[in-house]
């Protein structure tokens, strides 16, 4: 960490004094470390490898937020998908973090968190999503015809069959689309695995000063579950919009809650803090409100039509 330079903001109201009271504990270090796909060779020195119980470096900051995503459902051992995210975020982030390494490096500035080499996962979901919009306008355009059309025969029955063709046309192409984008990852993975092989350029980076400094230990976790969803196959496929407090008109945004990408993942996780987490204080939830609320308001090119309230 020769090369970094950071200041410790007050640690009451990023809850770091918080969680930094329960983390020091060596079986909990042990599981996270193994759990969460530590790189050792990047928590070295300045970072905190030798020094992980010390709230003002990196690694202990890491391990309090995931303390936090581990156990803040009340009942934390039911990990369930079934359930609300405080109960499945951290299996979904250990189920997804394999062969990506963890690693916190001096940033570039601007960023909380990078994921590498999750392109061809994303490639596949993209499309298939892309596919089945692009199927349903369609669908929907061919019934628009059809009702427009006219309604005295023999021209009414013309207008079904051309409807019905219409309808086929968009089926089957929608499947050839879907289908495509499957081959396409495969060939993508291949391509990439060698690649990836030869530059080991897999992994999520954690990065000084954003993620250690500037976000708060709930939003740290949420982070995380984030970055997780990109490997889990969801890029991000919008542009900040006008009103965003990111660069609006930069790549980065999702398109939709509905597109079920990294930033509603990312802000349902707070939500759900807010709204159910224990082991936690008021204060420390009303952090996470806050959070949610800004990712809601500025990081959806449609913005929702809710926040947390
Ligand atoms: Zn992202």
């Amino acid at each position: 960490m020769a090369d970094c330079t950071y200041t410790v903001p007050n640690k009451e109201t990023s809850a770091d004094n918080f969680y930094g009271r329960v983390i020091c504990y060596q079986p909990f270090i042990d599981w996270a470390w193994s759990a969460f796909n530590f790189d050792g060779d990047y928590w070295q020195d300045g970072w905190g490898y030798d020094d992980c119980c010390n709230t003002d470096k990196p690694l202990a900051r890491t391990f309090n937020a995931l303390w936090l995503l581990t156990y803040s459902a009340d009942d934390w051992q039911n990990d369930s998908y079934d359930g609300n995210a405080l109960h499945w975020a951290r299996r979904y982030v250990t189920d997804n973090i394999g062969g990506f390494p963890l690693r916190a490096d001096c940033g570039p500035g601007g960023k909380n968190a990078t994921t590498s080499g999750a392109g061809c996962t994303e490639y596949r979901e993209t499309v298939k999503y892309d596919c089945t919009n692009y199927r349903d306008d369609g669908y929907n355009a061919c019934s628009r015809f059809e009702s427009s059309c006219c309604d005295w025969w023999p021209c009414s029955w013309a207008c079904k069959i051309v409807s019905w063709f219409c309808i086929a046309w968009y089926w089957v192409s929608a499947l050839v689309c879907t289908a495509w984008g499957y081959v396409a990852s495969w060939v993508c993975t291949i391509g990439n695995e060698i690649a990836n092989a030869v530059a080991g350029n897999k992994e999520i980076k954690l990065w000084n000063t954003e993620y250690f400094y500037g976000l708060t230990v709930p939003a740290r976790a949420s982070c995380l579950l984030h970055e997780c969803r990109h490997i889990g196959g969801k890029a991000h496929d919008a542009d900040f919009p006008s009103w965003s407090n990111r660069t609006p008109g930069t790549s980065g945004a999702d398109s939709s809650w509905e597109y079920e990408g990294a930033w509603m993942y990312d802000a349902l996780y707070l939500w759900w803090f807010y709204a159910a987490g224990t082991r936690t204080t008021p204060a420390i939830r009303s952090f996470a409100k806050d959070a949610a609320n800004d990712i809601i308001l500025n990081c959806f090119s449609t913005r929702p039509s809710f926040t947390v309230l």
